[in-house]
């Protein structure tokens, strides 16, 4: 199947019972055994099937399977927010005393995990000085169990050059784990170019609607875990009866194993209904993002001519120095989130914020709404101006996440914001 058929039919056949062509809300927390030799099986991981909402659910594995299909993975397992999928992706592969190098220019969120939460835990982050190979491959020593980067970065739609980041990290025997939020299965698949494992926020673009929280890891099924790097992963695990991973794991070992441990001994799962509106978004996926990047350009280019705004952050722009990658990696567009900065500093940006009536102020990106943030008193608040120069959020810069409406109807809005700008100086 292509991609947009996919999007409507992967993992999910019309209901056995009742015929049901929409996938049915399994809103239950158990599952009845036919018998208690079926009950073992199902235990001892011999048999598929639901035991208990916790580590599967009917409805919950058709989103599964629908985005391990459109990233082009061997298996999938769902959270209960882009999180907690991160956290237990990482968990799987890390313990105290083990290093990860991450890209700097990550979500606030997976930033904080990694430079506040870890450390806790004995675990050791290292931040590359930029997007480079060389950046990631300075910074591995023989503790390094993987290399994390988002595939476009936040807020100022950063990319990564993700062949020759992967190459890096196969060359130390060591995963390459990829964010892949911002950028969509649609606009790139990293397994293809590379990546072992993708995660998502699929609160983000794959709900599509801002009104459900979700993540997701996609295994690529492509990782040796058996080259010496990753006992958890070829020892026998006594809490499940001798599992060894690797070996008993099928064609996608990692998110097994995520299941069996991270999923069953931490527990933050994803529900069944939260599963069914996920899938609603996934089924538009494609026909959303063409539109979302399609907005995103025009807007672009409207921005363009406004005296007020000194520069742009999109990675398709002439002077980028994203533009070779843009055009590598994303011939379909970089998605519908970037940055601008306004010439006349921070006093600019937030009396522009405050004056637009149609776009929203709220600290989320990927709605179908268009959304404005102000990064430096936001997401960004507890950083030194000049921590927030580095990280590319200095106080002029406004983060626009570029929704589905009219796109004149968003020009007719900045418009008068614009105004009442220039008003409120006069
Ligand atoms: C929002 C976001 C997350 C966190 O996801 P939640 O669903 O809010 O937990 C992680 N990575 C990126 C790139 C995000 O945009």
């Amino acid at each position: 199947m292509r991609f947009e058929t996919m999007e409507l039919h992967a993992g999910l056949e019309p209901d056995a019972v009742t015929g049901a062509r929409a996938v049915p809300i399994y809103q239950s927390t158990a599952f009845v055994f036919d018998d208690t030799a079926q009950a073992e099986a199902r235990f001892a991981l011999r048999e598929g099937g639901p035991i208990y909402t916790r580590l599967g659910n009917p409805t919950v594995d058709v989103f599964e399977k629908r985005m391990a299909a459109l990233e082009d993975g061997k298996g999938a397992v769902a959270c209960a927010s882009g999180m907690a999928a991160i956290t237990y992706a990482l968990l799987n592969i890390l313990k105290a005393g083990d290093e990860i190098v991450s890209s700097p220019t990550i979500y606030g969120g997976t930033h904080s995990l990694l430079a506040n939460t870890f450390p806790d835990m004995g675990i050791t982050a290292h931040f590359t000085r930029d997007n480079s190979p060389e950046a990631f491959e300075e910074l591995i020593t023989e503790n390094t169990k993987c290399l994390f980067a988002e595939s476009i970065g936040n807020p100022n739609a950063d990319l990564i050059d993700l062949e020759a980041v992967a190459e890096v990290a196969h060359r130390h025997g060591i995963p390459f784990i990829v964010d892949n939020t911002f950028g969509t299965p649609y606009l790139v698949q990293p397994i293809h170019h590379g990546a072992d494992i993708v995660v998502h926020s699929a609160t983000k673009y794959i709900g599509g609607h801002g009104t459900t929280m979700g993540g997701v890891i996609v295994d690529g099924g492509t990782f040796d875990w058996t080259n010496g790097k990753f006992p958890s992963f070829t020892e026998p695990d006594e809490s499940y009866h001798g599992l060894k991973y690797a070996k008993d794991g099928g064609e996608a070992p990692f998110v097994f194993r995520v299941r069996a441990q991270a999923l069953r001994n931490m527990g933050a799962c994803m529900s069944a209904l939260d599963a069914f509106l996920l899938i609603q978004g996934v089924e538009t996926l494609s026909l959303r993002v063409e539109r979302h990047v399609e907005n995103t350009r025009r807007i672009i280019e409207y921005l363009q001519g406004r005296p007020e705004i000194a520069w742009i952050k999109y990675p398709e722009l002439e002077g980028s120095p994203y533009a070779e990658l843009a055009k590598k990696y994303y011939p379909r567009g970089c998605g519908g989130i970037f940055s601008i900065g306004f010439r006349d500093g921070q006093e600019a940006a937030l009396k522009w914020m405050d004056n637009l009536k149609l776009i929203s102020n709220v600290s989320n990106v990927a709605d179908a709404k268009t959304l404005a943030t102000h990064p430096a008193t936001t997401t960004h608040q507890q950083l030194s101006e000049e921590a927030r120069r580095a990280a590319g959020v200095p106080g002029e810069c406004v983060r626009l996440s570029v929704g589905l409406e009219n796109v004149l109807d968003l020009m007719d809005d900045m418009d008068q914001a614009f105004d009442a700008l220039r008003e409120e100086s006069a």
